[in-house]
């Protein structure tokens, strides 16, 4: 069963259009369990009836002709129900009737199973047969699990249908939404333009015994160098919107293809006497292969970039390369897999939002458009490209959110809200001066997070009052091994430098979970909860030594460094890491270097440091709340997961009390508390966070503006009664519903909150 199951699953994925998915999953259901009948409804949301779709065994006229309640019949009561119906004999059932012109009048026995996805009744899947008995276990199971695999396809191709307008008006008929995770933040309304890869590795095959093995192999050597050279332009392409440091990703990107990886394994097939394209497959799919099934996200997504050189490759070979392609102002590039290269092969400032099917916010592209401002989506997995190609999309980088098919109204509202965002940011320049201070005199500390140089550059833009993250692991993702303590303090004394006297606080290298090296693979079986952050660097002093040596090495005369260690558990965690920090102090010390003694700081960024946060405080010279993990290990919701993405809320009571207990704790050792995740650079967030008490907040410097201008409209003491107010509350929605109306109340401009009136 299992196998069948498998084998019809596989053949819906392969099918592209809704009506033959349709007649698929009718056909093959029916063969397999060798009933008289199978037969698919699905629900029209606008019209909110069953609407017979495939038929194998019933009266195919009736198809797109028959139709039923929502509650009506066996199909109406397995929906509403939303469970299996399995009947013995169907038409004694009460709820039965006879339908005219199907032809099920012969068939006494029925199951009945809802296609669900996302909570969505999207049909009825029905099995029948002549004879009168009940179906049994294992063919309700067969059934159940086939709805639940195909239903995403379903979905998928419903909405594909109803863009191009061709098919079923299903639940997406218009304002469909499709779900990803937050790439880079910022609106945008483009049309879309569709991303394919260069050429198909798939349709591929192996030929031996080739007559001139030294001609493929030069073939092979002549198109390794045009995709060479192809990346290296598609990186000067980009080289206005990004710093040489982030240009390094390319040249990891290029490292791929050395002689002694990739590369070096084609010649040896071609030599072997395979023919180059078939060598180049045969190298890729292995790679490809042993990539995608790495436990470790940032690893998984190099199978994503091999894939993408073993096309461009193949193109060459094939000698249908296409020159980098002109897109039109306005686009939204949409694609299965953007990388990096693909965006340099565009005129980069014409692209207004980046939609990628795979990947999530740790992705290059990802890194690199929120470093060039682009906002994106990321991991939208449900997106019909074909049927997108052309339309126009709304792209909302904030909730990873993407729109299309929009009535006039929704368009208008989006169109405003992108305009509304245009006219605030602009708006918003001239308090790049102005202190963060609220109308009741509290002066707040805004501060940014940093990673790429260009973070950096933005920010001074924007009169940061310095960094309360750098987050060093992004440099280190721009080399193929680790950085020496030289090349790292390069890096660091830029940093301390733009910034001086303002203090940087540099994070010491956080990697695992969902972020990894390319030369420190780590495969695991729960990433987020393994071999992460201080837990790395405490197991390899020698990589830590190092990262501290150069931070400090960095700070010599520039006196503004602050140390900050990413997921503590535990105070032995932070006396280890104090311990090698003092280390390492000695050392430069002895070597003749002034080195002033930095301020260690440590992340509150798992329930376990919550608890024990009066205990860290004491030992440290400040904390700052990590909200972004602490709101991924309080709710147990991954943070990168599209499908559990609507879970994923800072302002979730419990998350919210947990920020609350921190700052009390910290205030009985008076030591400073700050925070560094996105609730920070949230306006909502930024205000309760100030009605609790904290004073310093770390954000992107893309919200720092907005930020500020929040608070110098919001007095301390309306902060401090909202916290107040919403300190009972049991349910986030009822947190989100308190807060609009009280911002409602004291005639708060909603806007600037990032809330509309009608959302
Ligand atoms: C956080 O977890 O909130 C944080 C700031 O760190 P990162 O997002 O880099 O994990
Ligand atoms: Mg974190």
């Amino acid at each position: 069963m299992l196998k069948i199951l498998r084998k019809i699953v596989q053949e819906v994925g392969n099918t592209g259009d809704l009506d033959s998915i349709l007649h698929l999953i009718t056909l093959r259901v029916k063969q397999s369990l060798e009933v008289d009948v199978c037969t698919l409804f699905l629900f029209d949301f606008e019209n909110r009836r069953y609407v017979l779709m495939s038929t194998d065994g019933l009266n195919k006229r009736a198809i797109g002709q028959v139709s039923l309640g929502e509650t009506e019949w066996i199909i109406g009561l397995a929906g509403s129900r939303e469970e299996p119906i399995n009947l013995e004999d169907a038409q004694g059932h009460p709820d039965f009737h006879y339908l005219p012109g199907i032809g099920e009048d012969e068939f006494k026995s029925m199951l009945a199973v809802p296609i669900i996805h996302q909570r969505k009744v999207l049909g009825v899947l029905v099995i029948q047969n002549h004879e009168t008995r009940k179906f049994n276990e294992s063919e309700e199971a067969f059934l159940v699990t086939l709805s639940a695999q195909i239903a995403g396809n379903i979905a998928q191709a419903e909405a594909s249908g109803v863009v191009e307008g061709k098919h079923f008006s299903g639940q997406v008929a218009t304002n469909s939404r499709f779900d990803g995770v937050r790439g880079a933040s910022g609106m945008a309304i483009g049309k879309a333009y569709v991303c394919t890869p260069a050429a198909d590795l798939k349709s591929v095959t192996l030929k031996k015994a080739i007559d001139d093995i030294d001609a493929e192999e030069q073939a092979f050597m002549v198109a390794l160098d045009a995709v060479r050279e192809d990346i290296a332009k598609a990186g000067e392409r980009l080289s206005d919107a990004l710093r040489p440091e982030e240009q390094a990703l390319f040249d990891v990107y290029l490292g791929m293809l050395e002689d002694h990886a990739i590369g070096g394994e084609v010649v040896k097939h071609i030599r072997d006497g395979n023919w180059a394209q078939g060598s180049l497959c045969m190298v890729i799919k292995n790679y490809e292969q042993h990539f995608s099934e790495m436990e470790d996200a940032y690893l998984r997504e190099r199978a994503s970039d091999i894939r993408d050189l073993g096309q461009r490759v193949l193109s060459h070979l094939q000698t249908n390369h296409a020159v980098p392609t002109e897109i039109p102002y306005g686009a939204v590039v949409i694609g299965e897999e953007i990388n990096p290269t693909m965006l340099g092969e565009f005129q980069a400032r014409n692209v207004v939002a980046l939609v990628s099917m795979q990947g999530s916010a740790n992705s290059h592209i990802a890194i690199l458009s929120r470093a060039m401002g682009i906002p994106t989506v990321m991991g939208a997995v449900d997106l019909p490209l074909r049927a997108l190609a052309g339309k126009e999309l709304v792209v909302d980088g904030y909730s990873g959110h993407v729109y299309a098919n929009l009535t006039p109204e929704k368009r208008q509202y989006y169109t405003n809200l992108v305009e509304e965002e245009k006219v605030l940011v602009k708006g918003l320049e001239n308090l790049k001066d102005k202190p963060a201070i609220t109308p009741d005199g509290h002066k707040m500390s805004l501060v940014v997070n940093t990673g790429l140089m260009s973070d950096v550059v933005r920010s001074q833009d924007l009169g940061a009052e310095g960094v309360g993250l750098y987050r060093t692991e992004v440099p280190f993702m721009t080399f193929g091994r680790f950085p020496s303590e030289i090349e790292q303090a390069e890096i660091y004394r830029q940093q301390l430098s733009i910034f001086a006297p303002q203090t940087v606080t540099m994070r010491t290298l956080d990697i695992g979970g969902d972020k990894s090296l390319p030369y420190l693979p780590i495969k695991e079986d729960n990433p987020f909860l393994g071999w992460r952050g201080i837990r790395i660097t405490l197991d390899h002093p020698e990589i830590f030594l190092v990262q501290l040596r150069a931070m400090l090495r960095a700070s010599e005369g520039l006196n503004n460094l602050k140390i900050m260690l990413p997921m503590i558990t535990s105070i032995s965690e932070l006396q280890a890491a104090k311990y090698l920090i003092h280390r390492s102090i000695n050392e430069l010390r002895e070597d003749g270097l002034e080195i002033v003694e930095p301020e260690v700081g440590v992340m509150i960024e798992v329930p376990a440091a919550v608890y024990q946060a009066h205990h860290l405080a004491k030992e440290c010279d400040f904390l700052s709340v990590g909200s972004n993990d602490l709101t991924q290990y309080i709710l147990a919701v991954d943070r990168n997961n599209p499908r559990v993405a609507e879970l994923y809320s800072s302002l979730h009571p419990a998350v919210l009390m947990s920020l609350k207990h921190i700052i009390e704790q910290a205030k009985r050792s008076d030591t400073p508390v700050s925070v560094c995740g996105e609730i920070a650079g949230d306006p909502i967030g930024a205000i309760l966070l100030m009605g609790m008490g904290y004073k310093k907040l770390s954000m992107n410097a893309a919200s720092l503006l907005k930020i500020k201008a929040v608070i110098r409209e919001t007095s301390l003491e309306f902060a401090q009664n909202l916290v107040e107010k919403i300190a009972d509350l049991d349910d986030e929605s009822i947190v989100q519903a308190v807060i609009k109306a009280e911002l409602k109340r004291s005639n708060m401009d909603l806007k600037h909150f990032g809330i509309r009136d009608n959302n």
